[in-house]
């Protein structure tokens, strides 16, 4: 662990606002930038991704949902109305993206850190995968006309010298596409209705003047910033969680016959038919949950509200 400061301005003066899992998240009082502080040692978040004790598991990624189809499908719809081409996705997780990408003509590459995902991406999808960090030879010397991440910004260990190594590897004029949060913007009243920060793994939180920084010290233009407020989908979230852990049967997985246990028999019947509604509900979820993020989150932005924002930049000529 070691103590760092504000990488925008770098100040030391800061507030602990989050406290999780054993670990810190200050506020700069200078730019609002939120993060974890001390901070774990590179080599030991490394480690953390390799050995997938990070957030959700491997598997979990590649259970493949009707939600991230719909996601997909909203923010490839943004990036081409800016660029076409060569496409790659950093923390491509189980490459469902670059396949709905591919589908609309994109040529696609994907970088993932987790061996599970990985060979996924590679045997199922059959699309090129690396398994390293971006760098200078990242696919020898191919060059790109985007580079697209989606809730990856708050991993990286040195955001700045990361968005430097994008501007290397997209041609001229190509453009970074990324979604990430407003938690450096939001009021601590909300704090509340985030389940989780994610700590160790989410390193950095940002706010609208922290992206419009790095983007500017990396060199790249900002062109466009759509925010969604995810307010209404965290407060459902919310309340489905709850109503299901009281009406969420015991599994049961087989009954003695034998006993002609009336009571167990409702239990068992109860629980089958739960599970096969909440098997049946999962799309008409995930449509619903598509449809406040996206649909209802874009016109109810209110000044410190938590939101997702898909943020469009270009490559300037000189950084
Ligand atoms: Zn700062």
């Amino acid at each position: 662990m070691e103590y760092i400061k504000c990488i925008f301005c770098h100040s030391e003066a800061n507030d602990v606002v989050i406290e999780e899992n054993g670990y810190t998240g200050v506020q700069c009082r200078t730019c609002n930038l939120i993060y974890i502080n001390p901070r774990p040692k590179f080599d030991d978040i490394v480690d953390l991704y390799g050995h997938d004790n990070a957030h959700a598991s491997a598997e979990s990624h590649i259970d493949f949902l009707y939600a991230k189809t719909l996601y997909t499908k909203h923010t490839l719809q943004i990036i081409k109305k800016y660029a076409e081409g060569a496409l790659l996705e950093i923390g491509a997780g189980a490459g469902y993206f670059l396949k709905e990408a591919q589908r609309q003509k994109f040529e696609v590459y994907a970088i993932e850190f987790n061996k599970i995902q990985a060979d996924f991406i590679l045997e199922k999808h059959r699309i090129p995968c690396e398994l390293t960090a971006l760098n200078e030879n990242t696919f020898g010397t191919k060059k790109f006309d985007v580079i697209y991440h989606c809730d990856v910004l708050s991993h990286f260990y040195s955001p700045i010298m990361e968005f430097g190594r994008m501007y290397n590897k997209l041609n001229p004029e190509g453009y970074v596409v990324f979604e990430t949060g407003n938690l450096g913007d939001v009021n601590k009243s909300y704090f509340k209705y985030y389940p989780k920060f994610q700590y160790p793994d989410h390193l950095f939180f940002f706010n609208e003047s922290n992206i419009k920084a790095l983007l500017n010290e990396s060199g790249f233009e900002l062109i466009k910033m759509y925010r969604y407020s995810i307010l209404p989908q965290l407060f459902l979230k919310k309340v489905l969680l709850k109503l299901t852990n009281i009406i969420k049967p015991r599994k049961i997985k087989s009954i003695d016959i034998k006993k002609k246990d009336l009571v167990q028999y409702i239990i068992y019947f109860y629980s089958k038919l739960f599970f096969a509604i909440r098997n049946k509900l999962k799309n008409v979820y995930a449509y619903l949950f598509y449809l406040i993020r996206y649909k209802l989150g874009s016109i109810m932005l209110k000044k410190g509200v938590p939101q997702t924002m898909i943020i469009v930049a270009r490559k300037k000529s000189e950084r």
